[in-house]
């Protein structure tokens, strides 16, 4: 992977202005924040650069004002979460730009923590306008991007800064980049990826890339009818791209010309109804459901040989569930495989890399998160560096 300047190349920043892109695009609810992850994700880099004396104004997004103040959208309304988590007084600072964060920054000691507001407030933010970016950059000494999940997107603060300013990756993005780094640009190899999901068509181009990078891929979920189906298999009436058949199999071709072998399930488990626990529920051969059963899961021992293929690898990568994990008992074969991926992990014979919101979920339900190598909560982010491109706030980092 490229080389980036991360935290530890800072010199003495004491008294210094950071100007630190964060992620704090937060869910809430009834004005509650319901889950502060994204913040303390942000910890580190707001701790390391609060210890070096720096004064730290945060920068971030909320929502989607499109480049109008909004106050239902305005990050005074999570400042007070941001305080709690980081344990400390953070200013609120209503402007991105000019005098008012010059005079807050002013009133900030060595070590404190300003927090500016939307920066989607003001159009330049998406549009990357050069005005917008030089007018932030006149109240900073220098940038970090800590926001890998907002890295896809060129705009003024997760791209535009980096040019106008030293720039560093915080300690968030610097793991996530590292971690990243050794599941696809230099893994260890065999490499076995894992795709699954509800459809082929949100995620073609991950697929394509993947073949030409994995010794081994996975296709697993709603997205495995797509490619059975291609090879001739009657899926009934499940979840199923009949228009992306040819697509499917030109994927296949792309796999054997690239050495790629590739994992349908051979097994299934099928119902004539979609809930929970249904009367009609069966496991069965791929090759005998019936016209008016659906395919909801990878069978148990589809998921066994899919396992064995696990240990002969030494990293993994993760995106999609293998079946509608949230109606049960449609979370078998998502849950299985997690449990071998993390057992292969904690043994130490597998680098695992998991991402995209559905599975963070269910890795969670499946009570193994905690047991991969890493997690991405990126998003689009994620999904965009699977497909192989360069992300452009990644790229600005770059040295
Ligand atoms: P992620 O958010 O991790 O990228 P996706 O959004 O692509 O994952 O896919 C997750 C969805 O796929 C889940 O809602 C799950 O219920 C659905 N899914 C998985 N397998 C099937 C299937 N066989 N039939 C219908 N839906 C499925
Ligand atoms: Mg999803």
């Amino acid at each position: 992977m490229a080389n980036f300047r991360k935290l530890d190349d800072l010199g003495d920043v004491a008294g210094k202005v950071a100007l630190v892109r964060v992620d704090l695009n937060l869910p809430m609810q009834d004005g509650a924040v319901t889950d502060d992850t994204r913040i303390r994700a942000a910890l580190p880099t707001i701790k390391d650069l609060s210890e070096k004396g720096a004064k730290i104004l945060l920068l971030a997004h909320f929502g989607r004002p499109k480049g109008k103040r909004d106050p239902n959208q305005s990050l005074s309304l999570v400042v007070g979460e941001v305080e709690k988590v980081l344990g400390r007084e953070v200013m609120f600072i209503p402007e991105i730009s000019g005098d008012v964060v010059k005079q807050s920054v002013g009133i900030l000691g060595n070590g404190d923590i300003g927090l500016l507001e939307n920066t989607r407030f003001w159009p330049g933010e998406e549009a990357n306008d050069v005005e917008l970016v030089k007018a932030i950059a006149a109240n900073g000494d220098f940038y970090v991007n800590d926001a890998f999940s907002a890295a896809h997107r060129a705009h003024a603060t997760t791209e535009g800064l980096a040019h106008v300013l030293p720039a560093y990756a915080g300690r968030s993005m610097q793991a996530e980049l590292e971690a990243l780094g050794k599941a696809l640009d230099n893994p260890v190899k065999p490499v076995a990826a894992v795709v699954g999901g509800a459809k082929v068509s949100s995620k073609l181009d991950v697929l394509k890339h993947l073949v030409t990078k994995v010794d081994h891929l996975v296709i697993g979920g709603g997205m495995a009818n797509t490619f059975l189906a291609a090879r001739g298999v009657n899926v009934g009436k499940s979840l199923c791209e009949h228009d992306l058949t040819g697509t499917a199999e030109a994927i296949m071709d792309a796999a054997d010309e690239a050495g790629c072998t590739i994992h349908l399930p051979y097994e299934v488990v099928v119902s004539k109804t979609f809930e929970a626990n249904p009367p009609s529920l069966r496991t069965t051969n791929v090759h005998e459901v019936a016209q008016d059963e659906m395919i909801l899961d990878v069978g148990p021992s589809a998921v066994e040989s899919v396992g064995d293929a696990l240990k002969t690898c030494r990293t993994l990568v993760w995106n999609g569930p293998m079946g509608a994990f949230e109606t049960v008992p449609f979370d078998a074969a998502t849950v299985a495989l997690a449990k071998i991926a993390a057992a292969l992990t904690k043994e130490g014979s597998l680098v695992s890399v998991a991402g995209g919101g559905d599975t963070v979920a269910a890795l969670h339900h499946a009570g193994v998160a905690g047991d991969f190598s890493y997690i991405s909560t990126a998003g689009g982010a994620f999904l965009e560096w699977m497909e192989g491109r360069v992300l452009p706030g990644v790229k600005a980092l770059e040295i």
